[in-house]
This record gives structure tokens, C-alpha cells and sequence, in this order.
């Protein structure tokens, strides 16, 4: 039902979001603008999506767009690959996209008869000059012929816009506020039949949403595991009065999950997250066992709702505010990624989710990750932070070779810093402490107008305040230089001991292999490697090995396992479509992950 425009008239920006072919993924957004810029509106759709630092260029899903006076048509310039200039209107201007929404992702837009999710950068229209007002967005439910199951439903942390005719109701479609435009993208939107729970921590309201098909699934077991790691989080950066972050921009935190059949990955906003996990990662009703695959899951959550604190409100200062026309470059994301997988394990630990031994054993998972990869000694954290838009969000077959991850080598550098914090003062003082101080500074009153953020080099300055330590030479040498940090050293200092890792059985390649319909192919080729010396490539698709066929990765291993390293053997290979013949001396079993234990 359409709302009258005389409901509307304190807030002058009003979108309008419309599934119109659930079958052809379409939707259509209405964006009105009370007052025009006098010479002509400039708008324009988001390059890319805060939290993922990649340009996807979101515009280039826009199908149709055109703009109205009134009645009358006005003409709409395009100026580049995202942005138009309306001609001049007095009264009101609406334009009107027919948005194609298909991306199996939390970064965009997924629309069919099941379900729709969306983020606000794949469909809102950026107002250029009056970013700053409150925008009303009313949510249309789609034609009941179109859908499967109905009806549908809506779960997003964006605000209803209560007092206003024609606001939506809990979960319903209708009227929705955002205070400003920024706010109006971090609030993505799911729509359909999922399974949901809701629980609350510390008082504060949180619901847990699953779509997709998942026979059997364990929703009591999930929401208990996830309300202790919600409580622990909030307990940690408010000891004192136990706050919810998310309460200064929504009265609830949704977790919007989408299960398949593979999928893997998340995204934060400042009261939600977009999370995508397999469905046998889920546990199934009456099998109390916790396999990698929940644990997995688990950690996801406890990342992304750590982000709620450490980069939705304590930011780098370059994302203060973000510019979203354009790469925004900082070198601080090994703080905001790595410290988030520093403590997205730490906190299953600490709200007893998992036990000590389980966590050093993803620790060691990590140690080993970062260890196997040639490019820790090309790029620091550093640098892997800023070149982040053009190498890490765009690796290839090269990329373990030619850069380190910000996310992995990020939380060894914060696991090193938090003993060096240790074992400076006494075992006073810790990383935990550099996180609240951060929160106090810069994360608390974010929102209410004190848009602040963490700036490039004040990192060791922030470290010494917090806990009287001087960490500059630490990052000196392991976050601005390429070293490796001493891992195992620091955690001999805590009483954690090292078992050196067991080798595989079979002597090794050098190499990471993908299976590729029937064939092998060489994923990476480790530099140096057995596979490098002897001349093979990366992509290459391996045939034989002295003359026998291999069929599947496992297949390569089990062969390799009746030669001892040194030996040289005959490789086949396809280059392109040419064959190919290389010797191979066969190098070491490649390592497994180290074991680390307390005692
Ligand atoms: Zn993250």
C-alpha cells in the first residue's frame, strides 16, 4: 500500500523498496527527494561495501534508471560508472532503478521466490549534499502468486519508523528510519520463511536467523552457545555496566544467516551480520557432538560480532567517515581484522564453548597457515593492510607467494603483543587493555557524534597508555617489517610448550593441488619448492607421475608415499593444451601443524 506523502514531511529522502520479479531477481527502488539540489541533483550508488575492501562497482546491476518532476520526466546525465546528475526540478524529484539482484553473497543482493536479502549499497542511492538527513524507507511486500512460502517476513536491526502512519510493525513490511544515509547502508535486510530464535545478553535483545533448508536443526543448542559468547564480549569491553554496543543505533542485533550447501564467510554491521555457512556445519537435534565444522561456525559468529566493537565504532581514522566512491587506504587492518581473529577463538575459550586444548589447536592451525606461505617475507601486515583492494581481495595462484594475510599474520601479531604486554608489566596488564582504552577513545560515542577514528602511526602510543609497555620495536620488526613472530618463544614465557609438527608420510611437491572435474591441477606452486625447481607452473594439470595416471589430489599423495624424498621422478603435464615433461627431485613430507600444549 502506498503512504501518503503528507506522513513524510520530516523526513525529506524516502526510498521505496519493491521485489517486482522474485523469478527474474529483480527489484525496483524508488528513491524521492523532497528538496533537489537548486541546480541539478547529483547521485550516486556505492563502489564498494564497508568490511569487504574490494570495488565491485554495485551500479553495474542497475538495469533501468530514470527520473521524475512531478509528472514530468527530467533527464538524467550519466557523469561516470556510478554516479547521474538530474536536470533542475522544483517540488519533488523521484527516480526510480530496476536493480538486478542475484549474488549468492553477503556483499550484495539475493532475490528469488524463497527469499530476498539485501545491503543498502547494492540498492540506496547515495543523496549527494544531504547524506546527513534521516530517510524513511518503506519495505513492499512482494505479490503473493510470486513467492513460494508465505507469508514472508522481515528481519533487519533497522528501526521501524514508529509514530508514523503506515510504519511497519516488528518483522513487518511498511516504514522503516534510518537517521542518515550511512546509517541506511548498515542495516541490510532479510525477507522470506526462515527458522529463527531469539535470546537476550546482558539484557539486550538479540535473533538468530536461518534461511535456506536445514532439516533438524539444533536452534536451542546454537542460541545457547551464542548468548555465552555475546556475554562474554559485552562483559569484556563493559565491565562495569554491561551495555550492549549496538543499543546508540538499533533496540536488537540480528544474526541473518544464509545456509548452503558450501558456503563460508561473513560480513559486520553496527547492530547485525550477513553470515553465509554450510548446512552441515550446523548441528542436528540429538547429536550433541561439536565437530570442526560447528566450532567453525561458531567462530564465525564470535568474529563478526566482535566487529560490532572493533571497526563499526573503534575505526581507522581513513574510514572516519568511509568515502565509498573510492579504495579507502589504511595500513591498520592486521589491528581490525587480526585483533578480530585473535579474539573470535579467544572468546569461544573464554565463554567456555570450547576447551583450552581445542583453542591451542587452532592456534596452531594459524601458525601453521601463516608459516606455509613464501609471501610472509615479501609483505608485512602492514602492507598487506594497505594493498588489501588490489592483492588480498584479489589473490590468484601466485598470492601465497607474493603477500601474507592481514587476518591470520594479523592475530599472531596480536597473540604476540598480548604477551609482550604480559611479561612487560608484570603480568599487570594485557592486549585486553589496549582494546578498552580504544573502546573509551574512539568506539563508545561514535555514533553520537564523535566520528572519530584510530589514526596510521598511533598504535604503540595507544599500547604505552593503555599498559606502560613500549611495543614499538615489536612492531617495528613484525607488523611494519616481514619477521615472523617468535611464536613459540612467547608462548614458552606463558608456559605453553611446542611439540614440533609431524610430518605427512610422503615426500612432498611443494605444491597445493585442486581437483578440477577429472583432472588435478597445480593450484600454487610454493617458490622454491620441489615443483618450482624442477620447472612445473602453477595451473598446470597434472597427468603422471613415472608413467602412472593420477586422478585426484589423494591420489598424488598415495603415489608419492612409495618414494623417498631426494628420489627424482617423471612428471607429466599439460601446459595449455601442449604436453609436458619435467623431472622432479622430491623434497621433504611438507610440515603439519606444530602442537602446542600447556605444562
Ligand atoms: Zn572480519
Amino acid at each position: 500500500m502506498p503512504v501518503p506523502a503528507h506522513d513524510m514531511t520530516d523526513t525529506p529522502i524516502h526510498y521505496r523498496l519493491a521485489p517486482i520479479d522474485l523469478a527474474g531477481h529483480r527489484c525496483e527502488v524508488t528513491l524521492t527527494i523532497d528538496n533537489p539540489a537548486p541546480d541539478g541533483q547529483i547521485v550516486s550508488l556505492p563502489a564498494w561495501i564497508p568490511g569487504s575492501y574490494l570495488i565491485r562497482e554495485f551500479a553495474r546491476q542497475i538495469e533501468r534508471i530514470e527520473a521524475r518532476c512531478g509528472r514530468r520526466k527530467v533527464a538524467l546525465t550519466k557523469l561516470d560508472k556510478h554516479s547521474w546528475h538530474a536536470a533542475p526540478c522544483r517540488g519533488a524529484l523521484t527516480i526510480t532503478c530496476v536493480i538486478y539482484a542475484w549474488d549468492l553473497s553477503v556483499r550484495a543482493a539475493h532475490l528469488d521466490e524463497t527469499h530476498g536479502f539485501f545491503n543498502g549499497t547494492s540498492l540506496f542511492l547515495r543523496v549527494h549534499g544531504q547524506e546527513h538527513l534521516p530517510c524513511l524507507l518503506e519495505l513492499v511486500e512482494p505479490d503473493s502468486r510470486q513467492i513460494a512460502h508465505g507469508p514472508w517476513r522481515v528481519y533487519t536491526s533497522l528501526p521501524e519508523a514508529r509514530g508514523v502512519a503506515g510504519a511497519a510493525r516488528r518483522h513487518g513490511f511498511g516504514l522503516y528510519r534510518a537517521p542518515d544515509y550511512d546509517a541506511l547502508l548498515d542495516h541490510p535486510i532479510e525477507m522470506g520463511t526462515p527458522q529463527v530464535a531469539s535470546f537476550t545478553a546482558h539484557g539486550a535483545e538479540h535473533e538468530m536467523v536461518f534461511t535456506g533448508i536445514v532439516p533438524g536443526l539444533d536452534l536451542a543448542r546454537i542460541v545457547s552457545d551464542c548468548q555465552r559468547i555475546c556475554e562474554a564480549q559485552i562483559a569484556f569491553f563493559e565491565p562495569r555496566t554491561r551495555r550492549a554496543p549496538f543499543l546508540d543505533s538499533a533496540e536488537r542485533y540480528v544474526f541473518m544467516t544464509l545456509v548452503t550447501g558450501d558456503g563460508y564467510g561473513g560480513l559486520e554491521h553496527r547492530a547485525s551480520t550477513a553470515l553465509m555457512t554450510s548446512r552441515n556445519d550446523l548441528p542436528v537435534i540429538g547429536n550433541p557432538e561439536q565437530t570442526d565444522g560447528y566450532r567453525g561456525f561458531l567462530g564465525l559468529v564470535s568474529h563478526e560480532y566482535f566487529h560490532t566493537w572493533n571497526v563499526k565504532r573503534i575505526k581507522p581514522a581513513a574510514f572516519a567517515p568511509y568515502d565509498l566512491a573510492r579504495e579507502n587506504y589504511t595500513r591498520l587492518l592486521w589491528v581490525f581484522e587480526g585483533f578480530t581473529s585473535f579474539y573470535d577463538d579467544v572468546f569461544l575459550l573464554r565463554a567456555g564453548v570450547i576447551d583450552r586444548k581445542a583453542y591451542l589447536k587452532l592456534l596452531a592451525r594459524t601458525v601453521a597457515a601463516v608459516e606455509r606461505g613464501p609471501g610472509r617475507l615479501k609483505q608485512s601486515v602492514a602492507e598487506s593492510s594497505f594493498d588489501a583492494w588490489s592483492r588480498y581481495y584479489r589473490q590468484d595462484e601466485n598470492s601465497p607467494n607474493a603477500i601474507v594475510s592481514y587476518y591470520t599474520k594479523g592475530s599472531l601479531a596480536a597473540l604476540g603483543l598480548d604477551i609482550t604486554i604480559r611479561n612487560g608489566s608484570a603480568g599487570k596488564r594485557s592486549l585486553d587493555d589496549v582494546m578498552r582504552l580504544m573502546w573509551r577513545t574512539y568506539g563508545r560515542d561514535f555514533y553520537q557524534g564523535r566520528m572519530q577514528g584510530v589514526a596510521e602511526h598511533e598504535f604503540a602510543e595507544l599500547i604505552l597508555e593503555a599498559t606502560g609497555v613500549d611495543a614499538s620495536e615489536f612492531i617495528a620488526r613484525y607488523v611494519d617489517g616481514r619477521e615472523d613472530v617468535p611464536v613459540r618463544e612467547l608462548l614458552a614465557t606463558q608456559g605453553i610448550r611446542t611439540q614440533p609438527a609431524k610430518p605427512g608420510l610422503s615426500p612432498s611437491l611443494d605444491v597445493r593441488l585442486r581437483a578440477q572435474g577429472s583432472d588435478v591441477v597445480l593450484a600454487t606452486v610454493y617458490e622454491g619448492g620441489a615443483a618450482h625447481r624442477g620447472g612445473l607452473s602453477a595451473l598446470d594439470v597434472l597427468l603422471a607421475i613415472d608413467g602412472l595416471r593420477v586422478g585426484t589430489p589423494a591420489a598424488v599423495d598415495a603415489l608419492l608415499a612409495r618414494y623417498r624424498p631426494g628420489q627424482i621422478v617423471r612428471i607429466h603435464a599439460f601446459r595449455r593444451d601442449e604436453l609436458r615433461e619435467y623431472r622432479v627431485r622430491l623434497a621433504e613430507p611438507a610440515e603439519g601443524e606444530p602442537v602446542f600444549f600447556a605444562g
